[in-house]
């Protein structure tokens, strides 16, 4: 951070606040202490009979995967309605939005995916504008050496473990930042 938020200042100083813990950006002038908090992305894993919904992105990072659609929930948003938006906006596919499902800290990047289970409502779908293709995929088809993100492949694994077994639970779990491999080490195993 170079400049308050609050008043414009430059004079921004990293530090601990009295009577807190970790240290925040604080404005000399005005004296507001910047907050920075996880941002949450939102999304569905949307079903059409045995199949689900997956698209292709059109934009960055990873243009060119398959992902669910998902996105960052909006300010004055809740969680059903930006679930419901993002398959809109990616997807142009309406959905009924149905459990939480998957819930994964990614605490290096400082995000929270949530995704909802869902049911297509009709087969009036295709690309919006972050997405090259929409499609429906079976289980045995789905492109997992091309999925976009581990958040998406964990929620899709959980998704058919979980349809084979007959589980309905909703699955709390973080990923964190693999340990680089030092450049010497790199294919020895
Ligand atoms: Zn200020």
């Amino acid at each position: 951070m170079n400049f308050c938020s609050q008043c414009g200042s430059a004079e921004i100083a990293l530090r601990i606040p009295d009577g807190d813990t970790l240290p925040r950006f604080v404005c000399g002038q005005c004296a507001t202490i910047h907050y920075q908090n996880p941002k949450i992305v939102v999304g569905c894993l949307p079903e059409w009979g045995d199949q689900v919904l997956l698209c292709k992105r059109a934009i960055e990072p990873r243009y060119g995967l398959w992902t669910l659609p998902a996105g960052f929930l909006e300010n004055g948003e809740t969680l059903i309605a930006g679930a419901a938006r993002e398959t809109l906006e990616e997807a142009n596919a309406r959905v009924d939005v149905g459990e939480l499902y998957t819930i994964i800290s990614l605490p290096h990047i400082n995000q929270v995916y949530m995704m909802f289970r869902a049911r297509l409502a009709d087969l009036d779908f295709g690309p919006g504008s972050e997405s090259l293709e929409v499609s429906l995929f079976d289980e045995s088809v789905i492109p997992w050496e091309t999925l976009a993100f581990r958040t998406i492949t964990r929620t899709l694994r959980n998704f058919f473990l979980d349809r084979k077994l007959g589980n309905e639970a909703t699955h709390v779990s973080a990923l964190v930042r693999r340990a680089p491999v030092p450049p010497d080490l790199r294919g020895a195993a």
